[in-house]
């Protein structure tokens, strides 16, 4: 199946119950046809809360004033092997741009990884970085990185941050990722303040031209102490279609079901699942930093421990006919 463009405005828009449905079973197959009923579980230890930027959506961005942390390369490890235990085979380093982790300390922590975790996919979600850090990271083992587009409309780029971040560095990483052999992923939030349909197409556009290994999507929700922190949230509907619509156009991709979702919604999980998503990433961070990494309100920390975020994600995808299995689900 392919959409035209007026195609796609109409499933964002319509009013027509009967289309999205639709919408969402022929995403499902697609999901099935190539991954089968899979939902690939990744664990996300959440590393550092300190952060140089102030994106002006961002709960962690410089200007707030919170307690941030940082965990030490045991802790990051600790994670790793109670989540490997639980058949976790991603981990997923996220945090803030953080001058703290020099390539040298992340290239230690990641070496230390691949080598006690040899059957273990390697996640990194640490921001703008030079191509040459890039590098020095997938050398130390690193597979796979996350760096969400945000938007792929210039004019709506420069109004989520601030004027020394640039759209033109943010896709030139990616495009380093991508030569550097990194299975790369890229995404944005729905319902930021500026977005319209217009840049949404553009996004969608993006995704269809890039092709990204993983494509994160999810909506906006307002942070405490940010310029936008009495915006709207962004609707879960709209995020459920735009996930279906990228399934549809990638069959390949490798699309999470994102916490944001599940913030918004208690089935928001679950329904991004039946919208077309394939992965899941609950929390491996600590217990005691968890509530520190606020990039939004209320963020989901669904269960004390990483086994309980573990056992609950395995309990809601068995629930909706979804098997989890222990593997490193990569892109295929
Ligand atoms: N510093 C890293 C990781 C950022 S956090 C980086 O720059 O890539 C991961 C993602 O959370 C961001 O890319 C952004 O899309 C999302 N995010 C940040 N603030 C948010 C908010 N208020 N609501 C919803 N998602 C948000």
């Amino acid at each position: 199946m392919s959409f035209s463009s007026s195609d796609i405005e109409h499933l964002l828009t319509t009013s027509d119950p009967t289309a999205v449905d639709d919408l969402f079973a022929e995403a499902c197959r697609v999901r099935d046809a190539v991954y089968g009923r899979l939902v690939f579980m990744r664990g996300l230890i959440e590393i550092t809360s300190h952060c140089r930027n102030n994106c002006l959506y961002c709960g962690l961005r410089r200007d707030v004033q919170c307690r941030r942390y940082r965990l030490s390369e045991e802790q990051i490890l600790d994670c790793c092997s109670i989540g490997h235990r639980l058949g976790f085979r991603t981990f997923v380093l996220q945090g803030g741009e953080d001058a703290w982790f020099t390539d040298e300390r992340v290239c230690h922590i990641v070496g230390a990884i691949r080598s006690r975790f040899p059957d273990c996919a390697i996640t990194l979600s640490l921001g703008e970085r030079g191509r040459e850090s890039f590098a020095r990271l997938k050398e130390a083992g690193a597979d796979r990185y996350l760096l969400r587009h945000e938007t792929a409309d210039p004019d709506h780029y420069a109004l989520l941050h601030p004027a020394e971040m640039s759209f033109a560095h943010r896709m030139q990483c990616l495009r380093d990722l991508r030569d550097l052999g990194y299975q790369v992923g890229a995404g944005f939030m729905v319902g930021s303040p500026g977005q319209s349909i217009a840049t949404l197409m553009k996004d969608i556009e993006f995704i269809d031209t890039f092709r990204p290994e993983m494509v994160g999507i999810g909506p906006f929700i307002p942070a405490a102490g940010t310029p936008f922190e009495h915006r709207p949230a962004g609707s879960v509907e709209l995020t459920l279609r735009l996930l279906a619509i990228i399934r549809i156009i990638h069959p390949h991709v490798l699309l999470p079901a994102t916490s944001a979702l599940g913030t918004l919604h208690p089935q928001g999980r679950e329904r991004a699942i039946a919208a077309g998503a394939n992965v899941v990433m609950p929390n491996l961070s600590p217990q005691d930093t968890r509530a520190l990494y606020s990039i939004y309100n209320n963020k989901l920390a669904t269960g004390s421990e990483a086994a309980e975020s573990a056992a609950d994600i395995r309990a809601r995808m068995a629930a909706i006919g979804m098997q989890v299995p222990t593997a490193r689900g990569d892109y295929q």
